[in-house]
């Protein structure tokens, strides 16, 4: 069979490099594609394109006609929503279930949600009075930022990009995407749907490539982009935030997190469970929302550990169209190292393995996949390694508190400030507890429900800036105030 081979789409048209790298598949380290990496030169001429664009023939379409032309993005998702399904799974490994509710579907309606949302949205208007009584009208207009460069994650790579992208195009802007180096197969889907659907060259670019020396760090250095949106690591936010600061280029960053969930001793224990079973293991622990660090209030501590631990030691890991499967792989073997090393730490530091730990043994080609055990660890210290960063992998630590104060200090304990759960019955609780905890994002008595009007991102390590709704629109958009004397 003929090696796939994954090419860049620049100026409208897909184009290979000489430089390959091998797309790994997590499940079973077998090669799914060849990879194009772009090189500076293709940068340049991405960049060009659309500034070409932006200044042509984007600018020039109406804003029906554009919004017309990015929800057919949608649709045609929709209608290779199977060859985008398979695509995902190859590359990340997750549970075919997870990518046909979750990763498509939203990616999807990123496209639908956003080309009607930008319609609905005003600027502002102050009409008010000079000294010597002349009447002064105050408005603004909004104008598209320019050429955005989108930078991805691996962890959920469709729903992520378009997440980004969906938003910068409504607004008008032409944009260079990068999705992960780890998962460029959604993304090569999403050209070829691009390209399909009819929109001018030079709007939509996408490059594939690494971080540093490589597209990554060519983009946000480039002195043609007017803005960079990143998902991805704190420490690579801080290292792009260098990159574009000669620039003093707009920044909008979604970054890790150190997630705490508190369940309180008023919680629906099961509800609780269950609930907490999802935001650490959901995604091999492999989403930026996953609960790390578990706070249950004494009187239910033993009750929760029984159910939780036996909940966790059934999670299924099998091939991602298997049955039942619930649990796949970590992204690739560096990353397994990196959990492993925290696991072995963590036990070093004196905590206690309650269940995992390891990595589980299959007799198939699962073998050399990157697959490890749902892991949960108790007694810890609040101050120790695994308590303050980011792990990203199957893996929480749970702690007993008694009083409301003694764990509100515990989870703002963190350098990172992303989002919580709050498990509890007790209504005024839930609202005044809620609004002390350090983060971007709370759910009570529930994990991951998303409405796209609302605003998401983090606080302190865990971002700069919010997306959902007007909040993307506003990052994507310059905003002109026009002053008129009558
Ligand atoms: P990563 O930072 O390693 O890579 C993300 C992207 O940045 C990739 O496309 C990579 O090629 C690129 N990159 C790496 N170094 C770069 C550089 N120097 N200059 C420019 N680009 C560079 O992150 P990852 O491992 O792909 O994703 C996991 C991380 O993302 C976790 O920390 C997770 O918490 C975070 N994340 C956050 C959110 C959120 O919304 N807050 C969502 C998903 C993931």
């Amino acid at each position: 069979m003929s090696q796939l081979i994954y090419k860049n789409y620049i100026s409208g048209e897909f184009k290979s490099s000489d430089n390959l790298f091998d797309d790994i598949s997590p499940y079973d380290g077998s090669i799914v594609a060849r990879v194009s990496e772009a090189n500076k030169a293709d940068v340049d001429l991405a960049v060009r394109s659309a500034r070409k664009a932006l200044n042509g023939v984007w600018s020039e379409m109406t804003l029906d006609s554009r919004c017309a032309l990015i929800s057919r993005v949608a649709d045609e998702i929709d209608n290779r929503f199977d060859d985008f399904v398979s695509a995902e799974i190859a590359d990340t490994g997750k549970p075919l279930n997870q990518a046909k509710t979750i990763d498509i579907p939203r990616g999807a309606e990123n496209f639908r949600f956003f080309s009607n949302y930008i319609k609905s949205m005003g600027t502002e208007l102050f009409d008010s009075q000079t000294h010597d009584g002349a009447k002064i009208l105050n408005y603004s207009i909004r104008k598209p930022k320019g050429v955005i460069a989108i930078i991805a994650p691996w962890n959920l790579p469709l729903l992520l990009l378009t997440w980004k992208l969906a938003p910068a195009l409504a607004a008008g802007n032409c944009v260079i995407a990068k999705p992960s180096e780890e998962t460029p197969g959604s993304a090569t889907l999403l050209a070829e749907v691009f390209d399909k659907v009819g929109f001018p060259a030079g709007v939509f670019n996408l490059l594939h490539g690494f971080g540093p020396a490589s597209v990554g760090e060519y983009l946000t250095k480039h002195s043609g982009i007017d803005a960079i949106t990143f998902t991805g690591e704190s420490s690579t936010g801080s290292e792009i935030m260098k990159a574009a600061a000669p620039g003093v280029k707009a920044l909008s960053f979604e970054l890790g997190g150190k997630n705490p969930a508190i369940i309180f001793d008023d919680a629906d224990l099961d509800a609780a469970v269950n609930g907490t079973i999802k935001s650490v293991f959901s995604n091999c622990g492999q989403v930026c929302l996953c609960t790390e660090r578990v706070y249950v209030q004494s009187k239910l501590y033993e009750r929760f550990m029984e159910k939780f631990t036996s909940q966790a030691e059934k999670l299924i890991e099998n091939w991602p169209e298997g049955d039942a499967s619930n649990f796949g792989p970590l992204i690739s073997q560096d990353h397994r190292k990196k959990v492993l090393d925290a696991f072995s730490k963590a036990s070093s530091d004196g905590g206690n393995l309650i269940t995992g730990g390891g990595v589980p043994e299959f007799s198939d080609k699962r073998k050399s996949g990157f697959w490890i055990e749902p892991t949960i660890f108790t007694g810890l210290d609040e101050d120790s390694e695994f308590m303050k960063n980011e792990i990203f992998g199957p893996v929480c630590h749970v702690s007993q508190f008694d009083s409301e104060d003694e764990v509100l200090q515990m989870a703002n304990n963190t350098d990172y400030g992303l989002a919580a759960a709050v498990w509890t019955t007790d209504l005024k609780r839930a609202h005044s507890f809620s609004a002390k905890l350090d983060v971007g994002i709370v759910w009570i008595n529930s994990w991951y429900l998303r409405d796209l009007r609302t605003p998401f991102g983090g606080t302190k390590l865990s971002g700069i800036g919010r997306e959902g709704g007007h909040h993307s629109i506003e990052f994507y958009s310059e905003i002109s105030n026009i002053c008129l004397k009558l």
